[in-house]
């Protein structure tokens, strides 16, 4: 069983190709200019296809195909300010921020194909993992000494220039969340997908889940207040909060619902209900997700009319 967020895989799953990251600009898409190729007789290993490794620190290191010395050290930037502001969040002035119980996520590893022809030709032979996304982030059994969480993801191809890598910092912070705030792998967490490569087992547990949360934080962390499309479909007030709370990845689900509700929702807990949110982290952190349930369906509607109010805010600000 493996944490997986794919990025591209189906609709319901969809992840929003055309982010304005003002941080990591170039995105991943179809690598038209070189197209998919035969595959080669003698499999290569990993260490030979992605042969440049980069150390960012002891928490973040990158193997890639084809980044350049100064793609490896923006994203070891971007990358350690995230760290730094993820710690700030959820730290606080008596307690350091720490790892969850069994996990031995001690870092993750950024692993980046030249092209999507590339990662379509060899991700699944090196990682045990489907290709037809934009990216998978797998944090494998972090249970297990020795575990190392890998972020595996390609370079889009622009104008005959290796570009940098899409989503990597929404992918970091799931990374983060995971290993300081929520206990045990993905198929442990709420939510009801049961897709590879984890397959977790059925039946799905009964909302309310934790996509708004993990998605909503990735999103939030990753891009903070600067995030203009969810301001803007803010002003819509499409959904309660206390639905939000049931968004999934099989039903109750969509890109927008996701990723840009979950982005809304979980900023309004974090700036307006931070209380309610420590209570939420004080659960998940153990694993004590059937009291998170008690404690989400306890709320109610409780917040739906300072959500709506807040929402109104934020889209004429
Ligand atoms: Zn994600």
């Amino acid at each position: 069983m493996q944490r997986s967020h794919p990025l591209f895989r189906s609709a319901s799953r969809y992840k929003s190709s055309i982010h304005t990251l003002t941080f990591i600009a170039v995105l991943i898409g179809i690598d038209l200019s070189n197209p998919l190729q035969a595959q080669t007789s003698t499999p290569q290993s990993v260490n030979q296809i992605l042969a440049r490794q980069h150390t960012c620190s002891s928490t973040l290191s990158l193997r890639s195909s084809a980044l350049s010395t100064e793609q490896e050290q923006a994203a070891c930037a971007q990358l350690g300010a995230l760290e730094k502001h993820f710690h700030q969040l959820f730290a606080t002035p008596s307690l350091a921020l720490a790892p969850v119980k069994h996990d031995h996520n001690h870092s993750l590893r950024a692993n980046i194909y030249a092209s999507q022809a590339e990662y379509v030709q060899y991700a699944s032979q090196h990682f045990n993992m489907p290709t037809d996304n934009g990216g998978m982030y797998l944090e494998g059994l972090p249970e297990q000494a020795g575990n190392h969480a890998e972020f595996v993801a390609y370079q889009r191809v622009v104008e005959g220039k290796q570009g940098q890598v899409h989503n990597l910092g929404h992918e970091y912070i799931h990374y983060l969340d995971g290993r300081f705030n929520l206990y045990g792998d993905f198929c442990a967490t709420l939510h009801d997908s049961h897709a590879a490569p984890e397959y977790c087992a059925k039946p799905a547990p009964d909302a309310p889940y934790l996509v708004w949360w993990t998605e909503g934080i990735a999103e939030y962390v990753s891009r903070g207040d600067d995030h203009p499309h969810a301001i803007k479909a803010a002003a819509s007030k499409q959904y309660r909060l206390s639905e939000l709370f049931n968004t999934a990845y099989e039903k109750n689900n969509g890109r927008e619902r996701i990723y840009t509700w979950g982005y809304l929702a979980t900023r309004f807990m974090m700036e307006k209900q931070r209380n309610k949110v420590d209570q939420v982290l004080a659960l998940t952190r153990v694993g004590d997700y059937p009291r998170y349930q008690a404690l989400v369906r306890s709320w109610g509607m409780s917040m739906d009319e300072e959500f709506g109010i807040w929402l109104e805010d934020l889209a004429g600000a």
